[in-house]
């Protein structure tokens, strides 16, 4: 029997300062897990580096994004740096109907925002192993001018402060160890009882008609 075809995926927030590390970290994770995907956020943000619209973001102007919040078309959105991000919702509910596991890079605002509705999402909080080796990464990854580090790092330490809304703690010290835990946070979340309801269905019609609720 096939489970990939039985379940319908999860939802999984990763939130974490710029600098963390999450993008990194969700990149290895979805070459190396199977049936995940990146939920592609809209963004009024200006692309940055090789950044392509509809890979890493679906970039569009202010008014774009103002019709897109009033035809109801965010599971989510907040204004980060000054710059708008939402979260599709067609994009995600057609991803997890299709039994993906859909992850999201989200701030700590849009974190709040989806487990309200959704309570059966996992929530994982990626943290840099010191203030100083978050400074240093911002620094060297020169993405950004000395101002918009500075507002970064001072945005991190408020991040930072709703660490514990999350069921899941990963500190990136070392990339391959941050891997591995998020990786296992991935798998295991599939092992769920609740995650697994459609699938036990079947197995217990073989063993002569027990439901999934146990009776
Ligand atoms: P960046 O501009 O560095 O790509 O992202 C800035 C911040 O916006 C990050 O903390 C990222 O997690 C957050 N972000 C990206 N997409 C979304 C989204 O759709 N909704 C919310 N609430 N935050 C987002």
């Amino acid at each position: 029997m096939s489970e990939t075809i039985k379940r319908s995926g999860n939802l999984i927030i990763v939130s974490g300062p710029s600098g963390a590390g999450k993008s990194a970290l969700v990149g290895s994770v979805l070459k190396l897990v199977s049936r995940v995907r990146f939920s592609v956020s809209y963004t009024t943000r200006a692309p940055r580096g090789t950044e392509t619209d509809g890979v890493e973001y679906f970039f569009v102007d202010r008014a774009e994004f103002e019709s897109l919040i009033g035809s109801d078309s965010f599971l989510e959105w907040a204004e980060v740096h000054g710059n708008l991000y939402g979260t599709s919702k067609a994009f995600v509910e057609d991803l997890m109907m299709q039994g993906y596991d859909v992850l999201l890079d989200i701030d700590v605002q849009g974190a709040g925002i989806i487990r309200k509705k959704r309570p059966d999402a996992i929530a994982v909080f990626i943290l840099p192993p010191s203030f100083d080796v978050l400074q240093s990464r911002l620094v060297h990854r020169s993405l950004d001018t000395e101002t918009v580090v500075e507002q970064r790092l001072k945005r991190a330490c408020n991040e930072i402060s709703h660490y514990k809304e999350y069921d899941y703690l990963v500190i990136n010290e070392d990339l391959g160890s941050a891997i591995r835990e998020l990786e296992s946070i991935i798998v295991g979340a599939r092992c769920r009882t609740a995650a697994r309801v459609e699938s036990v269905k079947s197995i217990l019609a073989t063993f002569g008609g027990m439901d999934a609720e146990g009776s």
